[in-house]
């Protein structure tokens, strides 16, 4: 007997079918470098890890339209790489946003204004982004460890290896 319970997947981008082409395959994402990425809120946002010291983290984002940016550690300490442009922690989180939604996604969300098809990389991207434009960390940083839960929640007794920066 069938199983009548049995879920259904359904590919819920309508974009993709509009336009005919295959949906994206997101590649393999570096998660020890940026744990967390999403697109949320009109803000590309996401957790990058420092380079240098294993229990701190970055919170950094680039707000659609505008292109402001900002990155602080997630005590809203501001990182002292923003000099005025995107510090190696937005290219970073650029660079995941990529992997994990394709740069034409990553374009329209962002509603980077010009002919969006010349922009092909995140070399492209990174002349037209816009100010810095303090925000408090705590809101991205809150929503990070709500994914950590649901994480932990999904999956095995494995250990969890973003959880290494809050021992
Ligand atoms: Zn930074």
């Amino acid at each position: 007997m069938p199983n009548a319970q049995f879920p259904i997947l359904i590919n819920m981008d309508n974009s993709s079918f509009a336009s005919g082409k295959p949906a994206f395959t997101p590649e393999k994402r570096n998660i020890n470098k940026v744990p967390f990425v999403e697109l949320f809120n009109d803000r590309l946002q996401g957790v990058v890890s420092s380079g240098s010291d294993l229990n701190r983290v970055y919170v950094s984002f680039f707000e659609t339209g505008s292109l402001d940016f900002y990155c602080s550690t997630n005590n809203n300490r501001p990182c002292g790489g923003l000099r005025g442009r995107p510090c190696k922690h937005l290219l970073s989180l650029l660079d995941e946003a990529i992997a994990q939604y394709g740069i034409e996604e990553v374009v329209r969300f962002l509603k980077i204004s010009g002919d969006q098809s010349q922009i092909a990389t995140r070399s492209d991207i990174i002349p037209r982004t816009g100010g810095q434009k303090k925000q408090p960390a705590s809101e991205v940083f809150s929503r990070f460890l709500h994914y950590l839960r649901y994480l932990e929640l999904e999956q095995t007794n494995e250990p969890i290896p973003e959880m290494s920066w809050f021992v």
